[in-house]
């Protein structure tokens, strides 16, 4: 099959959807891939390691859409990228559809076949090409906690670790899933004292028997959180009710009575985020500061680290991308229901519930 990868040009998107050596692993299975110029060269994937790993390189994305037969990206195709779609292609990326009525109306329009990465499933119903994005999330957000804390971008002044003689900071993470897990394990591991507050017992009970004592788990109601909130110098937000907006758990009161120059890294703000007083930021200009509280409410963290976000979420695209390869993309849905999971818009219909829902499309 006709494999294409080209560059992305949302603002800001430094990932790629494929990586060298899944390029490599494609064509030892006889496939044929089109890499456009510079598609990993932010990164630090050049044109040559493509070229060695067995790729086509062409100069543009018109030439990458007229060869191939499955499109290989990170993001949603921009405008200029629909109008290059045609039937007979098969799409792979993050889609995001329902919220977008504009590009739902253009995919289903190009009569593609398109696959979104978010709702790919796996046997436990889970999102696992989601899942990296929030691994490296949720580690990510202590690291930007801990940076906050600091004085001059008006934190507490405070180390997360504390020294011998010194206490820890307090940190609360809020949703123990994907994201405050990986939290958890590294602000333990930077010696914080840590506190996660779920309303999941079965989330709780693992936390408490992978972490031990190292860190306090709490049942979420209103009166734990308040506790916990107004005690802590950082809090994690990283809740999720699948498919709604994200609860306001942090009240603007609590803000108010946290210390000053504490912060809230509120990881959920891609869905509306769990603080009332959040609002999304860019990682141009990733905080603002609302009654003496930092607040770091950036929607596309893995973005600032595109390498090892691309590497990760290459780990998990590359069976199903071989899989479409080899079986062609009408067999691998077949016999996949995983995959067929992530199909959200096939020959001119759109062919996931939500979506449907969501844009006034029949289902
Ligand atoms: P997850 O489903 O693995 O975990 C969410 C947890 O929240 C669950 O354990 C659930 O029980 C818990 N929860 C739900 N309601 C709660 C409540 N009232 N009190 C306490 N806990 C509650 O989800 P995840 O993969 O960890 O993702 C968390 C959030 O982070 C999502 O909104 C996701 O979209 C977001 N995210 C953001 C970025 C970013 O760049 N900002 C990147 C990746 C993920």
């Amino acid at each position: 099959m006709k494999v294409g990868v080209p560059k992305e040009i949302k603002n800001h998107e430094y990932r790629v959807g494929m990586i060298p050596a899944s390029v490599h692993e494609l064509c030892g299975h006889g496939h044929e891939v089109y890499v456009q110029e510079g598609a990993g060269a932010a990164i630090g994937f050049s044109d040559e390691d493509y070229r060695q790993a067995g790729a086509r390189l062409v100069a543009g994305a018109e030439e990458v859409f007229e060869q191939a037969e499955l499109i290989v990206k990170v993001k949603e195709l921009q405008a200029g990228e629909r109008a290059m779609l045609r039937p007979e292609h098969t799409l792979f990326t993050y889609l995001h559809l329902a919220p977008d009525q504009a590009q739902t109306d253009d995919l289903v329009q190009s009569g593609a076949t398109c696959i979104a990465y978010e709702t790919v499933t796996d046997h436990a119903g889970r999102l696992p090409l989601l899942a990296p994005m929030s691994e490296v999330a949720g580690r990510m957000s202590i690291q930007a906690g801990a940076h906050c804390l600091e004085k001059y971008l008006g934190g507490r002044g405070v180390l997360l670790g504390g020294v011998p003689g010194v206490s820890p900071a307090r940190v609360t993470i809020i949703g123990g899933g994907v994201v405050g897990q990986n939290a958890a394990a590294m602000a333990v591991g930077l010696g914080a004292q840590v506190t996660v507050v779920d309303r999941n017992m079965e989330v709780l009970r693992h936390l408490d028997h992978r972490f031990g004592n190292q860190i306090s788990t709490l049942f979420s109601t209103a009166h734990t959180l308040d506790q916990a909130v107004i005690e802590s110098d950082l809090v994690i937000g990283s809740v999720l009710i699948p498919g709604a907006s994200a609860p306001k758990l942090i009240t603007r009161d609590m803000v108010r009575r946290m210390p000053e120059g504490s912060v809230i890294v509120d990881v959920a703000i891609d869905q509306g985020g769990c603080a009332e007083t959040s609002k999304p930021t860019t990682h141009d200009n990733p905080t603002y500061i609302v009654d003496g509280v930092v607040h770091y409410c950036v929607a596309n963290m893995p973005g600032a680290v595109a390498r090892t976000s691309t590497l990760a979420l290459n780990n998990v695209t590359l069976p199903f991308i071989a899989a479409l390869a080899n079986k062609g993309p009408g067999q691998a849905l077949r016999d996949d229901p995983h995959l067929l999971a992530g199909l959200n818009v096939m020959a001119g219909k759109v062919t996931y519930r939500e979506v449907a829902e969501a844009t006034g499309y029949t289902y």
